[in-house]
């Protein structure tokens, strides 16, 4: 970590060997592609720079956002996506074992991919409370979430993400819902995806370089930058999505106005 950030005119100025991405507010913002980033990615992938995509989203499995993301003029297959709910995934199936139940809040492709992974999706006697983005997430949910804690079960976010950006705003992201429901059970929860560390280690490990070979862009310092720091890659903040946070204490080692 720098104790200044430098300001780059262009991210040509700066040497490295593979990318690691977020997609929100970096490649697009709702449905709509950032300014500058297709054009970038195109030419990293004419001169043979690997990229890899890691998403605190959890909405969609890696195949969608691949479809997305090539939709918008960008090259990209499923394994250059690394999602948190499936780092969350690889939580759940390292601290439970197969078969046991879980209360899940998420969308239907995010609740196959638990069913994929062996897990029965319970209302009652869940081991696990397990969240992600949900646009119908409800007063009755947050109950559901509520007695299963008391009753024991671990709080497990996808990540930590209070709000995304959208096209013309923002909107409440699976953080805020996870908080809601620590703030009724008292329950301190557990965050998969950015800021921790393993979200970059598994797109690392899937380019196959080292984190001093790399480059993280993102634009939230708290998720994106933190990550990038914990998992030792330089860390580029781009000023295209969420305004920086004047409060925020993590310092980015670049700062970009955007691809
Ligand atoms: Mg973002």
């Amino acid at each position: 970590m720098t104790s200044k950030p430098r300001r780059l005119s262009s991210i040509d100025e700066l040497q490295f060997s593979a990318v690691l991405s977020d997609l929100d507010g970096v490649v697009y913002r709702g449905e709509e592609p950032v300014p500058g980033a297709i054009a970038r990615f195109n030419r990293w992938r004419e001169t043979g720079l690997p990229y890899c995509f890691v998403t605190n989203n959890a909405e969609k499995a890696p195949a969608a956002f691949a479809d997305k993301i090539r939709r918008l003029g960008i090259d990209c297959v499923p394994d250059q996506v690394v999602t948190s709910g499936e780092i969350a995934l690889e939580y759940v199936r390292r601290t439970f074992p197969k078969g046991v139940g879980l209360y899940v809040i998420g969308t239907q492709a995010f609740k196959d991919s638990v069913v994929e992974a062996g897990y029965d999706i319970v209302e009652k006697g869940a081991a696990a409370v397990l969240v992600a983005l949900d646009r119908n997430f409800n007063y009755a949910m947050m109950a559901t979430a509520l007695t299963n804690i008391l009753g024991g079960a671990q709080l497990i976010g996808t990540n930590p993400d209070l709000v995304r950006p959208l096209s013309n705003g923002f909107e409440p992201g699976a953080g805020a819902i996870t908080q809601s429901i620590a703030a009724a059970s008292g329950a301190t929860p557990i965050f998969m995806g950015k800021p921790e560390a393993a979200i970059i280690e598994t797109a690392l490990s899937r380019l196959g370089f080292a984190p001093s070979q790399a480059i993280m862009i993102g634009d939230q310092l708290e998720t994106d930058i933190l990550a990038g720091q914990r998992a030792g890659v330089t860390s580029v903040f781009v000023e295209t999505g969420v305004p920086l946070d004047a409060r925020a204490v993590v310092t980015p080692d670049y700062i970009l106005a955007s691809l």
